[in-house]
């Protein structure tokens, strides 16, 4: 998971410490080949962020009339976009400008490309409609599959998708990145609760996709029946659409015996997929490499410093039939900066697979050059250490493939000898940042 920014919505911001970490990661078994692609150190996603920045302006600029005209009436055409933070001159979209252009106004491509549309259930006058290229769609779906990912599913799983099939994005978009996973869907959608119970206990269903008031609705009608929800194999809830509040998350967790993760996601950026949590529960992540957030003032349109609430602003970075350019989310959200505890254990669990390494290690984040770098001591075992330097560096080796193999990580491995890093009595402390010792301009 890409680790640099989490992402804090409404009430969770009030109190992201509070969660803690509820999960032990088991090594070898706490990320999927899929969650990795989005791991990039953060000077590469940067890059990546710019480059993928500039091509999605110059196809609206080129293809939107809309986008076009606020550009020109600017004076800024895409050119002069020379880094990330160019992007707060740009306009913002809103849900306005997409019930103003409906329905295809603010398509970037012709429908001969367009091989998807979806639409939002216009409760006030127009459904807004949003479209997908075939490229389109498979980002979406990669999304979807770090996500499941994330959430500790993969192949064996069994997902009841309990999301509505059909022009809301819910859907489709859920099952077709668990498909992609390699987990067995049941495209049960929505409604008809006791078909969806009968559907739980007799699947043999481990994970389930549907809003958290729609599972509180489950657990209540499963209890009416003589099902008890704890006792299914149910372990895993996928929870969207709404906001919905930590307390409902404890009721769910308790009465339903799963572990309940928030997905976040907007049919005007791609639906469901934008961001997940992983098993620490300790905020967002959001795929950074296809979605680009900001936090503004909602008043003053100004950028808000990391760790500041406002506004959720995201563009899409790599949408082709819409582009998203700076759309105002109207979600009060808070970009952390700090890493999320499961970057260790994504490490220590590509560390542990390889044979002789310990699950003694420090993880060390320096600043070289104004570029973060990561280095991993990790103590080996007293047989190999007191071995010839050759099978050390070989080791070594091993173990620096491993990190970079797993999470798309380069790493500083240095092997240290046995018990030499220090034990720690409670939690261990496994990230040490040392980036603001050393020097910016060293
Ligand atoms: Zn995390």
């Amino acid at each position: 998971m890409q680790s640099d920014r989490m992402l804090l919505r409404g009430d969770d911001a009030a109190a992201p410490a509070a969660r803690g970490s509820r999960v032990k990661l088991e090594p070898g078994g706490a990320f999927h080949p899929a969650s990795a692609p989005d791991y990039l150190p953060l000077a590469q996603m940067r890059q990546l962020q710019l480059q993928r920045l500039r091509a999605v302006v110059r196809r609206a600029y080129d293809r939107v009339e809309l986008f076009r005209r606020r550009l020109d009436e600017r004076n800024f055409p895409p050119d002069r976009l020379g880094a990330l933070a160019d992007i707060q001159h740009l306009p913002f979209t809103t849900k306005a400008d997409l019930r103003d252009t409906y329905p295809f106004g603010l398509f970037a491509s012709s429908m001969q490309d367009v091989v998807r549309v979806h639409a939002s259930s216009g409760t006030t006058g127009k459904p807004i409609v949003v479209a997908y290229t075939q490229q389109d769609l498979d980002v979406w779906t990669s999304v979807m599959v770090r996500a499941f990912a994330a959430c500790g599913l993969d192949h064996g799983d069994v997902v009841q998708n309990a999301y509505g099939y059909g022009l809301f994005t819910g859907g489709l978009g859920a099952h077709y990145g668990a498909e992609a996973l390699g987990a067995t869907v049941i495209p049960v959608s929505g409604g008809n609760t006791d078909r969806q119970i009968m559907v739980l206990k007799d699947f043999n269903v481990t994970a389930i996709c549907c809003t958290p008031s729609y599972f509180i609705h489950l657990i209540e009608r499963a209890a009416e029946l003589g099902v008890r929800m704890r006792d299914l194999p149910l372990r895993v809830g996928i929870f969207g659409a709404e906001p919905w509040t930590e307390s409902m998350r404890r009721h769910i967790e308790i009465e339903g015996g799963i572990q309940a993760f928030d997905i976040y996601g907007l049919s005007e950026i791609i639906g469901p997929g934008v961001g997940i949590e992983c098993p620490y529960h300790n905020g967002l992540h959001i795929f950074e490499d296809h979605f680009y957030p900001e936090v503004i003032d909602p008043d003053t349109g100004s950028v808000m410093p990391d760790g500041e609430e406002g506004e959720l602003v995201l563009t899409t970075l790599s949408k082709q039939a819409m582009p998203m350019i700076r759309y105002r989310t109207r979600d009060i959200s808070v970009l952390a900066a700090e890493p999320c505890p499961c970057f260790p254990s994504q490490i220590e669990a590509a560390l542990l697979a390889v044979e002789g390494a310990l699950p003694h290690y420090e993880i060390l984040l320096t600043r070289h050059k104004g570029l973060d770098a990561v280095e991993v001591h990790v103590e080996v075992t007293p047989e190999l250490f007191s071995d010839k330097i050759g099978t050390l560096e070989a080791l070594r080796q091993r173990l620096s493939y491993a990190v970079e193999h797993t999470l798309g990580l380069k790493v500083e491995i240095t092997l240290a000898a046995p018990r030499s890093i220090q034990r720690s009595e409670g939690k261990a402390k496994r990230v040490i940042d040392r980036r603001s010792l050393t020097s910016e301009t060293s």
